[in-house]
């Protein structure tokens, strides 16, 4: 062995590989900068019983994946430069969450010595650390010390010369990774063996392991040496990937992840970490925990929690939305009294100025919940949200981090599944993600209560408050329930490795919290804007050509003169002047209403979305479903208020206030085609069919593509149409 030797230091940024390199070179250092990347290059020198080492500081990572520049050259320079040995410093605090970056290069079979940093920190917590019995378990030299202070350092070094010089070859650790894998990986070994496939500069079974993650940098490396047993290894690779599709529905990297944890675990589990329960010397985070994640007390002050936040997001954010629909009833007013009648000025007011105000009317809500969120995310508290309803989300393929998004989106009762949706992003596992922000529409929102207490009221009047509560419950069943489905089917695969870790509590600054919320409204307002307007405007269209006929609307124009020939001009007059006008001229009034009503009625029956609610008819008797009720259904689609203000033009009502619908439900309580079990249904199809389009647009952008949101709509809308007529069905047999 010459008299030089290389150490490199590596680990987990933040576990002390820089304090450590600097109590090791003090002075003797240069920083630089590895060729074509902006990561910092770091060497000194150190010396020990006459032996010169080069030192060298790698970035900190987390994997040796291919995804960042860091990762790309560490990796690099262990394969290229050799290091003698490299230190892997580990933050003895953190040990599982660090132990996975070790357990990678023991896989590619560098010469490797642990050193267990921060174990001041670590007793502080309470953990006191066996390394010679992990040193025993993992098969490395362990060395525990504090960088900060040199305390152990000259230990390490010892050990890591010492390691160098026994160990010059590369041996990578044999890890299982389950049967399937493990035949695999000793299948591609050989064939790359066999082909003396790269094997100059790296173990073949690091190549075989590449292979099998389908590491991007990797394959492009292997193509460039041999394209064709590159190609046979893909084929092989292809071929295990299909059968472990098939057999347990996973992918091979996912299960060598999965393994890695295990493996892991199952090293820490033996004895390796003792936890001394010193009250006194927990630390402060540690025993803020001991209360908040405690089995009883902590969904307690979990549930207060999110009712606060709850009701401070739809408390505080009442005010501007009230001041947005002054606003924009003002403007609708202004455009009345100044554009000339016709197509223009209906479009004008129910297509763009009722589009535009629904779409910034949600810009409070989003404002005050992303501040909340951003509050409960920066102090640490969200983690521990996630932390406890992790076990009952995993049951349903989800992630404790849903529970977020499911109570914003009206899980408590009313809220909104716009920022529901957008609140899928604290979630960092791509499926659960994806089943979260497909069944947040589930929940009750603010739009589908008055719709949805307005059934209850005139049908269920005696027990109000507990159909009220079933119907929030029935949302959370379903909504778990879908997403069960969704993973397992279109979302299928394993639950994503994710180490659950807890953050110790923060303060958060005002000037973050602040630039976090803006940034997320202003994505909103960009993406939505311009969907929402195109289809507000469709949606006024649909509902308003072809106008009535000229002969029908005659007909109608005819009834009005023949009620205003009966009443004498002073009476008419009355009904413009300043005072209160006489029964007479009200009565008049009304007749002219009930025509207005009627002719509002057979417009709308006549119009697209009329036809379409007509034709409908075909499969709606099934869950019990009649042409007006078809329109209001289609009109909700624009918005789930819309349906009361439908269904009241439909039924001659006229513009119908959606806080005052009593005579609405008084209607439908008296009319002949409506009863309990229809009601129900008409309830639970609102409750469950697509989702407002504002919701859909959001949909779309958070998932990505345009797919996500048909599948949403056709997916929601399907569901309720069965569970609605299942219902019907049953019901109207039974009662
Ligand atoms: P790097 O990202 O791996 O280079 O980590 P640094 O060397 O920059 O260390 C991160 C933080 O941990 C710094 O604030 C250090 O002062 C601190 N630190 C490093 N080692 C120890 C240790 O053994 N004990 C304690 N208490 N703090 C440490
Ligand atoms: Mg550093």
């Amino acid at each position: 062995m010459s008299n030089e030797l290389t150490i490199a230091l590596a680990g987990n940024p933040n576990a002390g590989k820089t304090t450590l390199f600097n109590a090791l070179t003090g002075a003797r250092q240069h920083v630089g900068n590895y060729p074509g990347v902006t990561v910092d290059s770091k060497e000194g020198q150190y010396s020990k019983d006459g032996l010169k080492c080069r030192l060298v500081d790698l970035p900190g990572i987390y994997s040796l994946s291919p995804y960042s520049e860091e990762e790309v050259v560490a990796r690099d320079y262990l394969v290229n430069q050799r290091p003698g040995v490299i230190i892997n410093i580990v933050d003895a605090a953190n040990l599982e969450r660090n132990l996975y970056l070790s357990c990678q290069f023991m896989e590619m079979g560098v010469p490797m010595v642990i050193a267990l940093n921060m174990i001041d920190v670590a007793k502080k917590r309470g953990l006191e650390i066996d390394h010679d019995r992990l040193s025993e378990l993992i098969g490395l030299p362990v060395c525990p010390i504090v960088a900060r202070t040199g305390q152990g350092i000259s230990e390490l070094m010892a050990t890591a010369i010492a390691h160098a010089r026994e160990h010059s070859k590369w041996q990578p650790a044999d890890i299982s990774y389950g049967d399937d894998l493990d035949s695999a990986m000793i299948d591609l070994t050989g064939m790359i063996e066999q082909g003396e496939f790269l094997t100059k500069d790296y173990p073949g079974r690091w190549t075989a392991l590449k292979y099998l993650e389908k590491d991007d940098r990797h394959l492009s490396i292997g193509d460039s040496a041999d394209v064709k047993l590159s190609s046979q290894l893909v084929a092989k690779v292809e071929q295990v990937s299909r059968h472990l599709e098939q057999t347990v529905g996973s992918e091979p990297d996912a299960m060598i992840a999965d393994h890695r944890y295990g493996f892991i675990k199952s090293i820490v589990k033996q004895n390796v970490v003792h936890r001394t329960m010193d009250q006194d010397r927990l630390h402060a985070s540690d025993r803020i925990d001991k209360v908040v994640t405690h089995r009883f007390a902590g969904p307690l002050i979990m549930l207060l929690i999110l009712m606060g936040l709850y009701n401070f997001t739809f408390t505080y954010s009442a005010l501007p939305i009230a001041w947005f629909e002054a606003f924009f009833s003002w403007l609708g007013g202004l455009a009345d009294t100044h554009v000339a009648e016709g197509y223009f000025k209906s479009m004008l007011i129910s297509g763009i100025i009722d589009g535009i105000g629904g779409v910034l009317g949600f810009v409070p809500l989003i404002m005050f919940m992303f501040f909340g969120i951003a509050l409960l995310e920066d102090t640490g508290y969200l983690a521990r949200v996630a932390f406890m309803m992790d076990r009952i989300f995993r049951i349903f393929g989800l992630h404790g981090s849903s529970v977020m998004a499911y109570v914003i989106s009206g899980g408590i009762a009313g809220g909104c599944a716009v920022p529901g949706v957008m609140a899928t992003r604290t979630l960092r596992s791509p499926k659960e993600r994806m089943a979260t922000l497909l069944t947040v529409p589930f929940m009750n929102c603010g739009a589908k209560l008055p719709v949805i207490a307005l059934l209850v009221g005139a049908f269920f009047s005696e027990h109000q408050a507990r159909y009220m509560f079933l119907f929030t419950l029935l949302a959370w069943v379903m909504a778990l329930l879908a997403a069960k489905l969704l993973r397992m089917t279109v979302l299928r695969g394993p639950a994503t490795p994710f180490v659950l870790e807890l953050p110790p509590y923060r303060f958060p600054t005002f000037q973050g919290l602040l630039i976090h919320t803006w940034e997320k409204t202003w994505q909103y307002i960009k993406k939505a804007g311009t969907v929402i307007l195109g289809i507000s405007i469709l949606i006024w269209a649909m509902m308003t050509f072809p106008g009535l006929p000229d002969a029908d609307r005659q007909l109608f124009e005819v009834q009005r003169q023949q009620i205003a020939s009966q009443a004498t001009p002073a009476l008419l007059a009355e009904l413009d002047g300043p005072d209160e006008p006489s029964l007479a001229a009200l009565a008049i009034q009304d007749d002219l209403l009930a025509v207005g009503g009627a002719e509002a009625e057979a417009a709308l029956r006549y119009s697209v979305a009329g036809r379409i609610g007509t034709s409908m008819e075909t499969v709606s008797w099934l869950p019990g479903f009649d042409w007006r009720t078809n329109i209001a259904l289609v009109g909700g689609f624009a918005a789930k208020e819309v349906i009361i203000s439908t269904l009241g033009t439909s039924y001659s009502l006229g513009e119908v206030d959606p806080d005052a619908s009593d005579s609405l439900g008084t209607t439908l309580a008296k009319d002949s085609g409506w009863n309990a079990v229809k009601a129900l249904s008409v309830i639970i199809f609102v409750m469950f069919y697509a989702p407002c389009f504002v919701t859909v647009a959001c949909i779309v952008k958070e998932a990505g593509s345009w797919k996500w949101g048909v599948f949403s709509i056709t997916f929601n809308t399907v569901f309720a149409f069965m569970f609605s007529s299942l219902v019907y069905q049953v019901g109207s047999r039974v009662f």
